[in-house]
Formats: C-alpha cells, structure tokens, sequence
C-alpha cells in the first residue's frame, strides 16, 4: 500500500513480546488512519467495564496515512485507552517526530497491552522490538529520560515519548512527552503508561514511506506550503495562540478564578504584546510544519531561567484560572507540568477549584498543610502543581481531577467543579459561546474545544453567540465528523483556514494512497469513527446527564464585561441537544440507534449497544 505501512504493532510487556498484525486495504479505507484506528482498535481489545489502572486497559498509538510525508503538519500521532479521568474513551494528539519515526520504522499503529514487572521502556529498531529495563529512569523528569533514552540506545535519529514522576504515580491526568515540548495532554494517558510500569517508547525508522503520486503531491503541497506562509496562518506564525487571550477577554470569555468571571483584570500582563515583547526568544515548529505556531519564552530571575513553551490553554488554565498575572511564574508552572507530566488544563482547573474551595472555607489550612491557596498566590500555585505530581498531601486529593475531587469533599463543591465527563474545561466561558457549550459536552473524550471547535461560528460571528438554536445540532454533527477526519489523517487543526473542505482532504488522501476516494467516503468514514467512539462510551456506561454543561455554566450568569448576563438554561442546552440527535440519527436521550450503526457499518456495535428505533 502507499502511505500506509499496513502493519499493527502488538506489544505484550508481561511478556516482553511483540508480534505484527498485517492491517488489509479494507480496513485502513474504513477507518482512515489516527482516530479512526485507534477507536477501532480500544472497542476491539478492551475488554468492557475494563478498570482504566489495570493490565487489561489496552494502550493504543497510532499514526495517520500522511505521517512520514511531505504533507504539511501532518506529524502527528494519537494515543487512546480507557481513561482514568472520565471512565470512558480517553485520547490525546501530540506532534512529533516520533509519529514519522514510526511510519518509517513500518508501522501504523502500536497496540500495548499488559504490565511490566518492573519499570521498562521498549525501542522499535525497525523491525526489530527491545525491552530494557527503566529502574534507573524511574522518577526522572520527561526532558532527561527523552534525552537519556535517545543516548542509551543510540542517538540522533531515534525518537523517544516518555511520561514523568506524575505518570508513574497515576495522577489521572498525567501525559505524555514528545520532542521536549510537545504534550499528548488530555485524558490521563500518562497514567495509562504509568500503571504498565511501561516508561518510554522509543522508535527509530529508515524505511521510509512511498506515496502513490509523488509529483501531483508535491505540487498540492507547494501550493500548501506557500499558503502556510500567508494572511491565514499569520497570527499563528507572529504570535501563536496566546493571542486568544486577549481576544477572549474583550469579547468576555476568559475563564477567570474558577470561571467565577469571564474576565481577568491582569490579562494585559500575560499577553501576547506584553509576553512578546519581554520573553520570547524563539519560534519553533512541530514535525514536517512550515506554521511553526510555538513560541518560546525564556524567563531569567533569581529562581534560575526557565524556556517553556506557553500556549493559550495553559496561559489560561496557570493563568486566569488561578487568578495568576504573574507571567514569569505561569512560564515556570508550565515547565514544571511538561516536566513532572502533568496535563495544563487539568492541573490548572483542579487547582482553580481548590482555591476557590479555599476561599469559601471549604478547604482549609489543615487539608492545605498551611498552604495559603488564594487566587493569585504564585507561590501556592507552584507547590501545589509539585505536591500533585507526587502525590502529597493535598495533592492526592487534586491528583484526582476536579469531579472526583469535588465528590469528595462535596460540600457543594460539585456546583463549581468545571469539567464535562470528568475531563476539566480549556479556556472558552461556554456562557456566552452557545455554538460552543453544546459541541464541547457532546464531545465524546469529555469537555474539550478540539472535537467539534464551535468557537469558530460563536467568536467570528458565524451564529449569534448568545441565542440558542436548533440549528447549532447540525453544525455541531458537521464538525465532529469532520475532525474525525483531521484527527485520523492526522493533520493539525490549524491548517484548518487553509485545508478545510472534505474535497481537498479527499484529493490528498488519494494523491497519497492511490485509492480512488471521494468526499462523501471520507465523511461516512468520520461519521463511522465518531458513532464508534460514542458507542465504546455507551458501552462503558455512558449516560445522557452526562452531556450535560457543569452546573455553573447553567445557574450562574457570567457577571461582567460584553457577555454580563449570559447564562445557558437547561431548556437552551435540552432544545440544541434534541436537534443534535436528531441530526445524528441517534435517540433523543442520545443513544446510538442500530439502524444508525448498521448503515456506518459497524455491525458488532449495533449488536452491542445499539438501541432499536422507537425506543
Ligand atoms: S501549527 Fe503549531 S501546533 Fe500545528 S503542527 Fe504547526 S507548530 Fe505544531
């Protein structure tokens, strides 16, 4: 096959064997690559009610039929398994080199399943697979065991993803490091790794990849790569994605002290101008990307220097959410998660929850061990983000994440606990977004900007962000499927102003791998991966309160700047949420109808969890 290196790598670390699986045409054109395999593959192995933690939680790494190619931002990869935060289809996507290495080390996919005796990592050498024991890794940070793995087992062109001390200890929401610094932040994929005791994956590939059409290739990428270079990508290029913060807070979407406000009077000092002009030293581009959106701040005080890269979420999330305008130390809370491998988000949310259990006398000093956890305490903030990782007094109850948290020490902390699924929320106030509050708790990986992205239809004006309407079901079931198909050819989602249309994917998709496919293919194949991925949640016990927006969202109106007032009622939500079903095909509660699965062709699903019509 071209583009496709049709072979599935098994990994079995109690036994410290591998096998390969040869994946047919059939398969590889039914699920596409990435997301589409991965799902495939958590529904096929996982057995059902598995416990996240245990041996029998398969861990899944997959590829996209454009890894390893000239196709710009397309070195990326997926990892999946059950997760540890939401109890239902954990996934996060990083970039890297890795995701090349892979492809040209022969392979679409790595399927890991069991536990290492003792601490391991293992290195794919092509075609051959070594286990080697990761004792003496045991508790190193992600930068030094990359660096150490890559010198162990034989340099420069071997790429190396690692988890931190935050993996090892099973904080649920640990992740995974590639290239220094890029994450697989969301879902607690680290501690998916932790739990196998499995430390590093490492991959050197030489191979390489043959696509079907070289030169009609590399002309559709000529023209993408100049486009790259154009008006689109330029904020992206100029100053990457911390220019959202200041946009969310003129338009009074900035989640700020535990989404108690939606705008932060300190934005100004943690924004892109100010951070800009001060801190940042470099831009630097994920695998096989001509955007290069990352931009580098390197903060020099009498605590050392510190080079993190900061982008908009954990500008929000370390930031804001806290109650932090200090930049210096959200640079230093970053460097601290990406080391330690903790997910920003998660880490940032949980703790904005706390401090505000805090300054309600819900926690207090006693369950802080003297820690005064205020908004805006910097000091606080960096001790706590350290005591999680390692699971330290109050940080074994935040290493939880905020649902589990707050059920916990209830109190009616649950009310302010925001997540969707137990997944905690990125930086977009849902009260204000409509578009947005309805795909970000659809989603099926829990409450997440990246399934559906509504704010492009509420923040550049494409629907009336504060109206509920039917018709956002529609819209929000387009982009899912849609992003189905990025994330299973692995494409960043911002080339998305550039590479948008499922005609172009499909042209590229068949320049590349030679099957003849149309855009209505590539969509069923979307809508085919997102019911399966859904159907893996319904089966795992997904229940429809569970797409419910956190109650805040829906009982306390946001309380200044542009939006004042705006709030999503239960009625709004129930109206958007019936017309989404509706669009899906699926019961009103939700539910995937069998007639829905068996036209996606996803018999065993149907048979599983498919509800009869009428029901
Ligand atoms: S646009 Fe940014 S995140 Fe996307 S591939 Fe390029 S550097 Fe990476």
């Amino acid at each position: 096959m071209f583009g496709y290196a049709g072979r599935l790598l098994h990994v079995d670390l109690a036994q410290r064997r591998s096998k390969v699986e040869v994946l047919g045409e059939g398969f590889c054109r039914k699920y596409i690559g990435g997301n589409g395999f991965a799902i495939r593959l958590l529904y096929d192995h996982s057995p059902p009610g598995v416990d996240p933690l245990s041996p029998a939680n398969p861990l899944i790494f997959a590829v996209g039929p454009f890894a390893g190619t000239m196709v710009p931002t397309s070195g990326k990869y997926i990892v999946q398994a059950k997760s540890p935060l939401t109890n239902l289809m954990g996934e996060a996507i990083s970039s890297g080199f890795w995701a090349h290495a892979l492809k040209w080390a022969g392979y679409d996919a790595v399927l890991v399943k069991g536990r290492a005796e003792k601490p391991v990592y293992f290195f794919i050498d092509d075609d051959t697979v070594h286990f080697i024991d990761a004792g003496h890794l045991w508790g190193v940070d992600t930068i030094e065991t990359m660096n150490r793995v890559k010198e162990e087992v034989g340099g420069w062109d071997v790429e190396v993803l690692a988890i931190g001390p935050a993996g090892e200890n099973l904080v649920r929401y640990a992740n995974i490091s590639t290239d220094r610094h890029r994450q697989a932040g969301r879902t607690g994929m680290g501690a998916v790794m932790g739990s196998k005791n499995l430390k590093a994956v490492a991959v050197r590939g030489t191979k390489g990849v043959k696509v079907s059409d070289l030169e009609g290739l590399m002309e559709a990428c000529r023209e993408l790569y100049e486009e790259c270079q154009g008006p689109y990508a330029e904020t992206y290029r100029v100053t990457g994605t911390p220019a959202s913060l200041l946009f969310h807070q003129t338009v009074a979407a900035l989640p700020t002290r535990n989404w108690q406000d939606a705008v932060f009077e300190e934005a100004e000092k943690i924004g892109d101008k100010y951070v800009g002009e001060r801190w940042v030293v470099k831009a630097i581009a994920c695998a096989g990307c001509p955007i290069a959106c990352d931009h580098l701040t390197l903060v020099k005080d009498e605590g050392g220097e510190v080079l993190a890269s900061v982008e908009f979420e954990s500008l929000y999330a370390l930031g804001s959410e806290c109650g932090v305008g200090d930049y210096p130390t959200i640079n230093r809370a970053v460097d601290l998660c990406d080391r330690l491998g903790l997910d920003t988000i998660s880490t940032g949310v949980t703790i904005g929850w706390a401090m505000e259990c805090y300054e309600k006398g819900i926690l207090t000093k006693e369950d802080t061990e003297g820690i005064e956890l205020t908004f805006g305490n910097s000091e606080a903030l960096l001790e706590v983000i350290r005591k999680i990782a390692y699971q330290e007094g109050i940080g074994r109850l935040l290493s939880q994440g905020v649902k589990r948290a707050s059920e916990i020490v209830g109190k009616g902390s649950e009310r302010f606990a925001m997540h969707n699924k137990g997944l905690e929320y990125p930086g977009y106030d849902l009260r204000g977004l409509k578009a947005s509050v309805l795909g970000f708790n659809t989603s099926t990986r829990g409450g997440c900007h990246l399934r559906s992205s509504m704010y492009d239809y509420d923040l550049k004006g494409r629907v009336d962000r504060f109206t509920a309407k039917e018709e956002y079901g529609r819209l929000v079931k387009e982009r899912e499927d849609l992003w189905s198909i990025f994330d299973s050819l692995m494409l960043c989602k911002f080339i998305r102003g550039i590479l948008n249309t499922p005609d172009q994917l499909a042209r590229l998709y068949t320049l590349v791998t030679g099957f003849e496919t149309t855009a209505e293919e590539l969509q069923r194949a979307g809508e085919r991966i997102y019911n399966l991925e859904k159907a893996y949640n319904v089966r795992e016990g997904w229940k429809r309160e569970d797409d419910y927006p956190a109650p805040r969202i829906m009982t306390d109106p946001i309380r200044s700047g542009v939006a004042k007032g705006a709030v999503v009622t239960k009625e709004e939500f129930d109206l958007m949420y019936k017309a989404y079903c509706r669009e899906r095909g699926w019961t009103p509660e939700g539910l995937p109808t069998k007639r829905k699965l068996l036209e996606l062709g996803l018999e065993d699903a149907a048979r599983e969890v498919g509800v009869p019509e009428g029901v």
